[in-house]
């Protein structure tokens, strides 16, 4: 088993695993100063070393225990009720997070991404289209816009599947599933007549399902698959 809190075995495992601590650092850092906590920085090297202590005792990766001292802390009624965050309706996921782009929009919010964006780029398109920047780049955290708050961000632990990405954006902002937007580009879809749209569904399916979608955008066809369920399974794990 990797653990990533044991001796790093090389540069590249060291430095991801810096990267990863760097971002819980700071979200750790945001809690605490959502409940108005004195002291940050010893509380954020206290929560560090219970996750440490935590993954010790578990034989766990570091960002495992990370993520469950964040979670567990995070839903504690205290932090819930403390300064929500505003809601965002739109993100802009950085280049890596395609995957996240677009179970958002099946999840009914806007979510840009746009292949090999540089850090320039995002922010300033960020910055004039309102969006909420969602990244795993612990790094890109450290931009002024960022740091001070005046491009909304949230970092998101590169550990994570695309489910749980998902979870954590909706967990992290409290919000609800809306009505599925394009997967594709995120234009609204429209119901379509199964009949007119007969060519363009596969055979197999045209004879168990009934309800199909198309884009008023980008015109792609849609119904509900393998990926919506995937989708409402992930939201659904939400609410236990
Ligand atoms: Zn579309």
């Amino acid at each position: 088993m990797r653990r990533w809190n044991s001796q790093p075995r090389c540069g590249t495992l060291y430095h991801r695993m810096g990267r990863i601590l760097k971002g819980y650092e700071t979200r750790f850092r945001w809690l605490l100063q959502r409940v108005r906590a004195r002291r940050l920085d010893q509380g954020v090297q206290w929560l560090v070393n219970k996750a440490r202590k935590l993954s010790a005792e578990e034989h766990t990766p570091l960002s495992s225990g990370l993520t469950r001292v964040y979670e567990e802390l995070a839903d504690r009624p205290l932090f819930r009720a403390a300064n929500p965050r505003p809601k965002p309706d739109r993100f802009f996921c950085d280049a890596g997070l395609g995957g996240l782009a677009r179970w958002l929009r099946g999840a009914g919010y806007e979510a840009a991404w746009k292949a090999g964006i540089d850090d320039d780029d995002l922010l300033r398109r960020a910055r004039e289209t309102g969006a909420t920047i969602l990244t795993t780049d612990s790094m890109l955290m450290e931009r002024r816009l960022l740091r001070d708050r005046i491009i909304p961000s949230l970092w998101l632990p590169p550990t994570l599947s695309i489910a749980g990405q998902l979870r954590l954006v909706f967990r992290e902002f409290d919000l609800q599933p809306g009505v599925p937007r394009c997967m594709s580009c995120g234009g609204e879809l429209a119901h379509g007549d199964k009949e007119a749209l007969r060519e363009r569904i596969p055979p197999k399916t045209y004879l168990w399902l009934d309800e199909y979608f198309v884009c008023r955008e980008c015109g792609r066809l849609f119904w509900h698959g393998t990926h919506w369920t995937r989708i409402v399974k992930a939201l659904g794990a939400l609410k236990g």
